[in-house]
């Protein structure tokens, strides 16, 4: 994949996904149809469609040229090895034709990447933002009745082969309810673009990370596991073999813990000089470096401040806000996160304690909009936590990983 951003949109079949394409284009970004490109790939006279002859026998193109789908859907179902002939053909293909058409978008364009099937095949990683269209079951199957003419128990037997809409959810990083009147969902398509897509996609282009904002507490929220899944698979996918774990840490990481609405991932790399390669693919997945955060204050354990040297991204997206925090795996700095994580998770009296501080801390800088203050304000008590942390370690043979 390209390191070009990319934005992902799926939907459970009948969900509206099509209708909520077309007012993206409408509005302006550049669509990539996978359902379409895998059509043309084998498209009458293609050389896809040809490849797929010589694999399985010509009787697989039928009289009018076109591919035989119910046949070659007959050959490769429940026969893996034959199916992964049929793939080995057509992925490569349709790697190749939507590489092509992203590397036709314009500089500034909003490119959606829209597929039915995203979750299904577990690709969701490989944008920078999801948006799922959500629809009740049974308003889909009264919508494909009435609008497609499909038979009921058809309609409902395609949903039962796909993923569930719980799956879908979990996927989702903006959710486009269909429930209600076509209006409706087009307007939460406008806001989606103006609201998120533009300024991703700008904040992106023009490396800007979104950051600061007064210190505000949320009450923890169980929506924040799959959200933080989403956003460790996509940092995991970018950086690819430079990746040495990927650990969602910080205060979103520690159940029942009031929080700023803030994920922190940890990415462990082997060395920090690794960070220059992975700049491309961090910011076409949404992640934009920081450069002037550049080390944690070190503990008195290791004053040494080479030791905890790290580089810091932050995420594009105006509304999901994400910090990535890269760390050279076995560093103290990388051990400290999870070590802190992980002492908060077991010992109630300490999380009591910190969301103490946490409360007075942005209670004092309510409104301010430098968040690094209320950083700085609790910073003394991580200090003074360290040892604390490290005995809880000693005495229960805690390890990083
Ligand atoms: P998908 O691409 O997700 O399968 P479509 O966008 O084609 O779904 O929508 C399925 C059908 O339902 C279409 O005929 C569409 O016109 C219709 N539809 C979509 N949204 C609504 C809505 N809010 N109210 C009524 N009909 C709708």
């Amino acid at each position: 994949m390209s390191d070009v951003l990319q934005i992902g949109l799926t939907g459970g079949i009948g969900a509206g996904k099509s209708t909520a394409s077309r007012r993206l284009v409408e509005l302006g970004a550049t669509l990539v149809d996978a359902d379409a490109i895998a059509r043309e790939v084998v498209a009458k006279g293609s050389v896809g469609l040809e490849r797929v002859a010589e694999a399985f026998g010509p009787e697989v193109i039928g009289p009018d040229g076109e591919m035989d789908r119910a046949k070659v859907a007959s050959i490769v179902f429940a026969d893996d090895a034959r199916l992964a002939v049929l793939n080995g053909i057509t992925h490569p293909l349709i790697a190749s034709r939507t590489a092509e058409l992203v590397a036709q978008a314009g500089p500034e364009s909003v490119i959606v990447y829209d597929a039915a099937l995203m979750v299904e095949q577990g690709t969701q990683s490989r944008f920078a933002l999801v948006a799922v269209v959500d629809t009740e079951e049974e308003t889909r199957v009264r919508r494909l009745v009435e609008s497609r003419g499909l038979p009921e128990a058809d309609a409902r037997a395609r949903i039962r082969k796909q993923a569930t809409d719980a799956q879908r959810r979990a996927a989702a990083d903006a959710v486009l309810h269909n429930d209600g009147a076509p209006e409706e969902l087009l307007a939460q398509v406008d806001r989606l673009w103006a609201e998120r897509l533009v300024p991703l996609e700008e904040n992106v282009r023009l490396r800007r990370a979104v950051r600061g904002g007064a210190p505000v507490l949320a009450e923890p929220d169980p929506g924040w596991a799959a959200r933080c899944e989403r956003i460790v698979a996509r940092v995991a996918r970018a950086a690819g073999e430079a990746s040495l774990g990927v650990a969602h840490i910080g205060s979103t990481a520690v159940p029942g813990l009031p929080a700023k609405d803030v994920t922190d991932v940890q990415l462990a790399v082997g060395s920090l000089d690794a960070v220059d390669g992975l700049v491309e693919p961090l910011l076409a997945a949404g992640f934009v470096l920081v450069p002037e955060i550049d080390h944690d204050h070190p503990k008195a354990a290791d004053p040494d401040p080479a030791h905890w040297r790290k580089r810091f991204l932050a995420g594009a997206d105006p509304v999901q806000r994400v910090q990535v925090h890269v760390r050279v795996h076995g560093s103290p700095g990388w051990r400290y996160a999870l070590l802190v994580r992980d002492w908060l998770r077991a010992d109630a009296a300490a999380r009591a304690e910190y969301l103490r501080l946490k409360r007075t801390a942005s209670a004092e800088f309510a409104g301010d909009p430098d968040a690094d203050r209320y950083v700085a304000l609790k910073e003394p008590w991580f200090d003074a936590a360290h040892p604390r942390a490290e005995a809880w370690a000693e005495s229960t043979g805690w390890t990083p990983e």
